[in-house]
């Protein structure tokens, strides 16, 4: 008895805060930034906004989780360009396409605070790629780090705030002193191969850890290139015995 009383008083608490949150921090959707009706706060989304992204589908690369445009193949054009050097990324995947809509939402999410949206997309990738986190055994989520200054500057980074949230939901703890971003890049977009591998280049330095990991998932926002995430798993891979995947909330649709 004492104890249902409890958990009514309790269920009655969280109600308030919960409704105290909806009043004073209201969520938005991510895709047109509006603020979400009562009724669709646990959606975290318009749907007719959901339908308007593009999800990644079908025949993907083995290697980075690109969409195929040719079905028969099994790695996307840049993997295969880069086969004969290898990757040090042994799987990635991606939930959306970064095309349209979720292009502004991506910028808001990394620069206008709208840290709000990780929440939406933890929960989509738990959705899709749950079984394969599991069948991974990934036992750490590592988001790609920021620069400190940076990071200082803007708040927060935006690949921590969804790993955080990607934590949240399938209980593996998140790992930010694992590997830390030691020098402070150009962004990548603005140059071109050979520079990029060059600017990347001793951009990452892992710190001792205590924990041994065996298999790391690295999370970021977006997929262009690859060449970030791979220079964060070469500098993880220093660790003996371990793999690294990837999760990516957005994925460039190559070449
Ligand atoms: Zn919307
Ligand atoms: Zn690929």
């Amino acid at each position: 008895m004492l104890m249902a009383g409890r958990s009514r008083k309790r269920s009655k608490r969280n109600y308030i805060l919960e409704m105290l949150s909806v009043i004073f921090f209201p969520k938005r959707c991510p895709v047109c930034d509006e603020i979400l009706e009562p009724e669709l706060v646990h959606r975290k989304i318009h749907p007719g906004c959901e339908s308007r992204l593009y999800p990644v589908t079908g025949a993907v690369c083995m290697r980075c989780g690109r969409p195929l445009e040719n079905s028969t193949q099994e790695f996307c054009y840049d993997c295969n360009r880069r086969k004969r050097e290898g990757t040090p990324i042994k799987q990635g995947k991606a939930l959306y396409l970064y095309q349209g809509e979720i292009k502004t939402a991506m910028y808001r999410f990394k620069y206008s605070n709208k840290r709000e949206y990780a929440g939406f997309f933890a929960e989509q990738a738990v959705r899709k790629y749950g079984d394969w986190l599991r069948a991974k055994e990934i036992d750490v989520i590592v988001p790609v780090p920021m620069y400190k200054k940076k990071q200082r500057i803007r708040g927060y980074n935006q690949a921590e705030t969804f790993a955080v949230e990607l934590s949240k939901l399938t209980g593996i703890p998140v790992d930010t002193r694992f590997i830390l971003r030691v020098k402070d890049t150009v962004p990548q977009k603005e140059l071109d191969d050979l520079k990029r591998k060059n600017n990347l280049k001793s951009a990452f330095q892992k710190t001792e850890n205590i924990v041994q990991y065996k298999h790391i998932l690295v999370v970021d926002d977006i997929y262009t290139t690859g060449s970030t995430a791979e220079a964060v798993a070469e500098e993880l891979l220093k660790t003996k015995n371990c793999q690294v995947y990837f999760l990516s909330i957005c994925i460039g649709k190559g070449m």
